[in-house]
């Protein structure tokens, strides 16, 4: 064996021993309610693909005419051999559905906030984020080199004692920070609870700064117009920087801006993975027009109904579940908050008892993610079950049902 893999040998059953490794599993089937695995069939709670649009026939019809009028690939960057036509229409259907003046779109969600985040910042600037926020923009943040301060979560008190520090009278705006840009997702991607927008963007005008807001699970799921969290708190039009994904609620891939004419012309200019990367093929960026079309349609708005029935269903178990027995509590917890969210944690803590149960689930032919370190804290393990659009009123009772035993399982598994 030589010497690079004898080490990563040894890194891995470190982590094998810390119950942190991951390995894929080979889907035979379209992305949906069920997924073929290894021969089964089981029942997938492990989805951002919350309205069930991933398999679509509408959204797979558009990339298929994509294909045949614009082939397979995008040839390069988009400012080096020409800017494919769907890209352009997907970034005016974005535009009119956040009702913002322009929108920029790019491969991933990813590349989104690290090319948006490096392009913006600088070394004289402050970044102030969340402490949850996910890994993409952690990366932008430490990539950017402007200076990291990270508030606890959703806690408005520690983000006013950072912005009062970072603008106060012995530092001036003028000679202290260049900018100060806050950085928060809407709908936390492993807690499912909501940023307390309101008075973020409150503090935001207060102290000059400007606010960055990740809606990738909010995005076609909140508001009168489905356009995200911040619509239905009523304050969009005040974050300058509306970012979100098209590979969640949206059903296909990519991520975008939504902003200012002016924050759109400046990305294009200086988004190093917009501009460094080539462009998505055009079968996702017309799969996710036709997903942005479809969430503002009269279906787009009943399958929304149609999962927050479910969420109510499944919410209500796990209340009752957790204040079932005392000993429930002590193993078994969901995150202390009732905001409604499509995603729904058991918090188990351990990493190997979060791996034991989600293989208990898989045996009862349920899919759902055991959740670990790096994603979430060191002993904050979890099972995310994330509920679609397209589960059945009997998917969702074989849940609750299996939720029950699994409690019972979790007991002996002490
Ligand atoms: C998924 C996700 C991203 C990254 O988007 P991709 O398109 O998957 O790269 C960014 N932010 C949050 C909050 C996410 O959940």
């Amino acid at each position: 064996m030589n010497s690079l893999d004898a080490e990563l040998h040894r890194r891995l059953d470190a982590l094998r021993a810390q119950g942190l490794h991951r390995e894929l599993r080979r889907v035979d089937s379209p992305q949906g309610p069920c997924l073929q695995i290894a021969g089964r069939e089981l029942i997938n709670f492990s989805s951002n693909d919350y309205l069930g649009l991933a398999n679509h026939p509408t959204l797979k019809a558009a990339a298929v005419r994509a294909v045949e009028q614009f082939g397979a690939g995008a040839g390069a960057s988009r400012l080096v051999c020409g800017s494919l036509a769907p890209f352009h229409e997907l970034e005016a259907a974005l535009a009119a559905f956040k009702a913002t003046e322009a929108a920029l779109t790019f491969a991933t969600g990813y590349a989104t906030t690290l090319g948006t985040i490096t392009a913006l910042l600088g070394k004289d600037d402050l970044i102030i984020t969340d402490k949850l926020i996910h890994a993409s923009m952690v990366d932008a943040a430490r990539l950017c080199s402007a200076k990291l301060r990270i508030f606890a979560h959703n806690d408005l008190n520690d983000l006013e004692a950072i912005l009062k520090w970072a603008t106060q009278s012995p530092r001036p705006l003028a000679l202290g920070f260049r900018q100060i840009l806050i950085v928060t997702e809407s709908v936390f991607s492993m807690d499912g609870d909501h940023a307390p927008l309101r008075e973020i963007v409150a503090l935001k005008e207060k102290y000059g700064a400007w606010l960055m807001v990740d809606e990738a699970h909010a995005t076609g799921l909140y508001g009168a117009n489905r356009r995200g969290l911040a619509e239905a708190l009523g304050v969009s039009d005040r974050i300058e920087i509306q970012m979100g994904t098209l590979g969640k609620a949206l059903g296909a891939s990519g991520g975008y801006v939504c902003g200012s004419r002016a924050l759109i012309d400046f990305l294009v200019n200086r988004a190093r993975s917009f501009i460094f990367s080539t462009a998505p093929v055009p079968a996702a960026a017309a799969a996710a027009a036709a997903g942005v079309q479809l969430v503002q349609s009269h279906e787009g708005k009943s399958r929304c109904e149609q999962l927050w029935h479910s969420v109510n269903i499944v919410g209500d178990d796990v209340r009752s579940l957790k204040s079932s027995s005392v000993e429930n509590q002590r193993q078994l917890t969901s995150a202390a908050t009732n905001d409604k969210s499509a995603i729904i944690p058991l918090i188990v803590g351990d990493e190997n008892l979060a791996v034991a149960t989600a293989s208990a689930l898989r045996e009862r032919r349920f899919f759902v993610p055991a959740i670990r370190y790096p994603t979430v804290a060191r002993g904050s393990a979890r099972l995310r079950i994330t509920l679609a659009a397209t589960h059945t009123a009997n998917h969702i009772a074989e849940l609750t049902r299996v939720l029950r035993t699994l409690d019972l399982g979790l007991k002996t598994l002490d």
